[in-house]
């Protein structure tokens, strides 16, 4: 038995089924999914494109109707809030922001304040400070009076961000909120987010393909699947499970379970031995060039499974910043840099590699 949770659930859907629906027919996106989050969650959704990752957020939201099942938000089923009792609970920022290129920055985010206005729309004091705050926290001050359209795309998603900051909503869900932005901008971003899915005690919901990011720091994956539907668990379980490894690796590539990351698959065709200072980050990094070159270091000769493999050459990283080369047990090099070693190691292999291939076909050299 499952120890008992001590955090609320905010969001539940039982047995839901997303898709759209028009007069002639009904087409089923997302199949039987079921799964809940909790207060202060930070959740990614992951899964290739088309797998409905768009339709299940936009499902959430209440934007787009339940073909079948229940979503139910604080105990009360989507279906029978109103719609602006709705958005002082979840607010959403889809990927599509284009008509907001007019605007400004702060007209933006204080759109995030309209379930709290009255029928005119008046902003009060309280709500310019809220807005002033929001924009503060996400560190987009200084654009406020720019426009939208003249913004880069992560100055562009730290505004929606704001704006769904200042629509004081428990649950926010985020259609693919570090698509286009460049390494540090996504690792920012999704760093904010947990900071405040955390310190705000919020629950988070973000599509994303940057699984890695996503494994690393979600506290919940979700995984979605067109046969199996909703996939839940801590990035470790699924990781440990083979859920992540399953559902993403593709011919050509490995997952490295312990590390939570991908990695590329290399063929490797000659063999060279390599001792020192195994556990030093310039031998691993050494071991790596060689793979990436189609080399596999090995430590001994008697480990060697190719034909061809040197005996007497062997590369030592002493684990002092230096590659030597021996031969015979005699120093023939000693450099710092990797390339160095690297190109001198490819050499010297592959013309007795070719020798050996040759001499097992009987083949004569030419030259
Ligand atoms: P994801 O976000 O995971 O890439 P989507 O939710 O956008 O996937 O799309 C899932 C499937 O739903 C796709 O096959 C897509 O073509 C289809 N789809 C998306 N929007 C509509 C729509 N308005 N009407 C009909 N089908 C749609
Ligand atoms: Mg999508």
């Amino acid at each position: 038995m499952l120890p008992p949770m001590e955090t609320k659930t905010i969001i539940e859907i039982r047995d839901l089924s997303t898709g759209y629906s028009t007069k002639k027919e009904e087409k089923i996106i997302g199949a039987h999914l079921n799964g809940a989050l909790h207060e202060g969650d930070f959740v990614c959704l992951l899964g290739p494109n088309g797998a409905g990752k768009s339709t299940l957020l936009k499902t959430l939201a209440g934007l787009q109707p339940a073909i079948h099942g229940d979503v139910i938000i604080q105990n009360i089923l989507l279906a029978n809030y109103k719609p602006k009792e709705l958005s002082k609970v979840v607010s959403v920022v889809l990927t599509d922001n284009t008509k907001l290129s007019g605007m400004t920055v702060y007209d933006v985010v204080a759109m995030g304040r309209s379930p709290y206005t009255g029928f005119w729309g008046q902003l009060k004091d309280s709500d310019h400070a809220i807005i002033e705050k929001c924009m503060q926290w996400v560190g987009v001050s200084e654009l406020k009076d720019r426009q939208m359209g003249n913004l880069s795309d992560g100055e562009r998603q730290k505004v929606m961000i704001a704006k769904s900051i200042a629509q004081e909503t428990p649950v926010i869900l985020l259609d693919e909120p570090t698509a286009f932005l460049d390494y540090p901008s996504k690792v920012s971003v999704m760093l904010m987010l947990h900071r405040l899915a955390k310190s705000k005690n919020k629950t988070i919901l973000l599509s994303t393909h940057d699984i890695e990011n996503a494994l690393q720091i979600s506290d919940e994956i979700w995984l979605l699947d067109e046969e199996k539907g909703l996939i839940s668990g801590i990035p470790e379980d699924l990781c440990k499970e083979g859920c992540i490894e399953d559902f993403f690796v593709t011919e050509g590539m490995y997952f490295d379970p312990e590390q939570c990351s991908f990695h590329l698959q290399y063929k490797t065709a000659r063999e060279v031995i390599m001792v020192g200072k195994e556990d030093s980050t310039e031998y691993q990094l050494a071991r790596r060039a060689l793979i990436r070159n189609g080399i596999k270091p090995i430590k001994r000769y008697e480990d060697s499974k190719l034909k061809g493999t040197l005996k007497s050459v062997v590369i030592w990283v002493p684990g002092d910043g230096t590659y030597r080369m021996l031969d015979n047990d005699v120093e023939i090099l000693n450099v710092t840099r990797i390339e160095h070693i690297l190109n001198i190691t490819t050499a010297t292999i592959t013309k007795n590699h070719i020798q050996a291939v040759r001499d097992a076909a009987n083949m004569t050299a030419f030259e």
